[in-house]
């Protein structure tokens, strides 16, 4: 189950966000939180999606292979809450 914990190293961001918060120019308090991504299939493989600036991040050509993908999530659960961030 280790592989369904954030084990992110290089997050994908946009350029352009990564510009405008690092110039302070938004009242984000972090760029994980100014950022506004679609994420998605494509017939071809995987696409990162601005929705800020409306336009592509990263496109990922799986090039006909068909990768393993896992989309179950370990979502911590309170008695009363069920936090899904
Ligand atoms: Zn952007």
């Amino acid at each position: 189950m280790q592989h369904l914990l954030n084990n992110i190293k290089e997050p994908i961001v946009c350029a352009a966000c990564l510009d405008e918060f690092s110039r302070g120019l938004s009242d984000a308090s972090s760029l994980r939180g100014y950022l506004r991504m679609d994420v998605g299939f494509t017939d071809a493989g995987l696409q990162v999606w601005c929705q800020r600036h409306e336009a592509n991040i990263c496109v990922i050509d799986f090039e006909g292979a068909r990768p393993e993908a896992d989309f179950r999530s370990l979502i911590k659960k309170s008695d009363t809450t069920q936090d899904a961030e």
